[in-house]
């Protein structure tokens, strides 16, 4: 079954955040750690052309560091300046400033050396549903300004908040969804909660985090449901190893719906400890294979 990722209020979405972004210096994208290439926007240089630009992998601490580090190489190799944050605890949130106003430094000094008064850095954060972006605002002004809801398409009357005397944040993060057709990253994307449950074949979602489970964390996957699988065993049959542990057959059968709510819950509550879903080496192995 192909997902229909992009719901309609999406497009409108992204309209707005294009306006939006006419206003501002500089742009926070958040991603999640977890995933970071497939929470970022591949079409963020397209969309916002000749901004600058700080790649922020929130969540940093819920996913494999280790993992998480090569994607960093990664973007740092493609020229944008990444920063680990952990929102909800407010970790390093200052090193964003930081970093803001290092990335706008000359523009600032052109303006000053021209005897123009520079005017406050404007930025705005972007990202996709659920990788923390009102987290990440409300805590960086500690205080609650941006709804946690995710309301995209209702405007309000936005807000210039102050950061500091050089840096003022917009108050609604803006909620880009890129159109694409890949089903791996809608998956991950559904894992991570950034795509409503209700839209998303869950079966599918939870039979690929037991292939992604099963070829990089296997040891947390038998540790959790205290069974002994391995990654040549079939999905589905590691899907089922997995009911006969937790769940009563029903009819004679295995009680997939329970397991299948049960492995999703279990990833988003952390219960296989730090894990990273986009795996670096998958992606060079698919680079290979395109130039072959
Ligand atoms: P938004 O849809 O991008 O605005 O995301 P929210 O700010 O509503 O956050 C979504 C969920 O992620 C909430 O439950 C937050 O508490 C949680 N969250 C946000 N940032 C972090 C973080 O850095 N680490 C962890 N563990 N949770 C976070």
């Amino acid at each position: 079954m192909v997902i229909q990722w992009f719901p309609g209020h999406m497009a409108k979405a992204t309209r707005e955040v294009k306006e939006k972004l006419k206003l501002v210096d500089i742009v926070f994208e958040l991603v999640d750690a977890r995933c970071p290439l497939s929470s970022h926007n591949m079409y963020l240089d397209e969309v916002v052309k000749d901004k600058k630009k700080i790649i922020i992998f929130n969540k940093i601490d819920l996913c494999d560091r280790a993992e998480t580090a090569k994607w960093k190489s990664y973007f740092e190799n493609k020229g944008y300046t990444v920063v680990y944050t952990d929102a909800k605890n407010s970790n390093n949130l200052n090193k964003v400033i930081d970093k803001a106003k290092e990335e706008l430094a000359e523009k600032i000094a052109r303006q000053v050396a021209k005897g123009i008064k520079p005017r406050a850095i404007r930025s705005m954060v972007i990202g996709v549903p659920n990788v923390g972006k009102s987290t990440f605002i409300n805590k960086l002004i500690k205080k609650n300004v941006a709804n946690t809801a995710n309301k995209p398409g209702v405007t309000k009357k936005q807000q210039w908040l102050k950061l500091n005397k050089d840096i003022e944040l917009l108050d609604t993060p803006g909620i880009l969804m890129p159109k694409f057709d890949n089903q791996e990253i809608g998956k991950k994307l559904s894992l991570i909660g950034s795509i409503k449950d209700d839209i998303t074949p869950l079966d599918d979602v939870s039979l690929y985090l037991i292939e992604l489970l099963k070829y990089n964390y296997l040891e947390n996957l038998n540790n959790l449901y205290k069974i002994n699988v391995t990654s040549e065993d079939e999905n589905v049959f590691i899907m089922e190893k997995v009911a006969e542990k937790r769940f009563k057959k029903i009819g004679g059968d295995y009680d997939y719906d329970s397991t299948i709510k049960l492995l999703i819950q279990d990833f988003r509550t952390q219960k296989f400890g730090l894990i990273t879903l986009d795996n670096y080496s998958d992606l060079l192995e698919n680079e290979e294979h395109d130039e072959n």
